[in-house]
């Protein structure tokens, strides 16, 4: 299954931590924004990779979000 943009509807690769092609973010965030929120989700998932196996831990981590 593809992972495709929410906005064109362009192909994106699957390991994109975004819902979204990059000039689609651009236009929408603005590229600092857009800069920032895929950091933000790159370092959500680094952190969810380390918790997996964790329930707890995980569900406390959530919490504070
Ligand atoms: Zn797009």
């Amino acid at each position: 299954m593809s992972k495709k943009c929410i906005y064109c509807k362009q192909e994106i690769a699957q390991e994109s931590v975004i819902d979204f092609c990059k000039s689609c973010g651009v236009k929408v965030w603005g590229e600092k924004m857009f800069g920032a929120i895929v950091k933000n989700m790159e370092k959500a998932r680094t952190d969810g990779d380390l918790y997996q196996g964790s329930v707890s831990s995980s569900a406390q981590n959530r919490a504070q979000i």
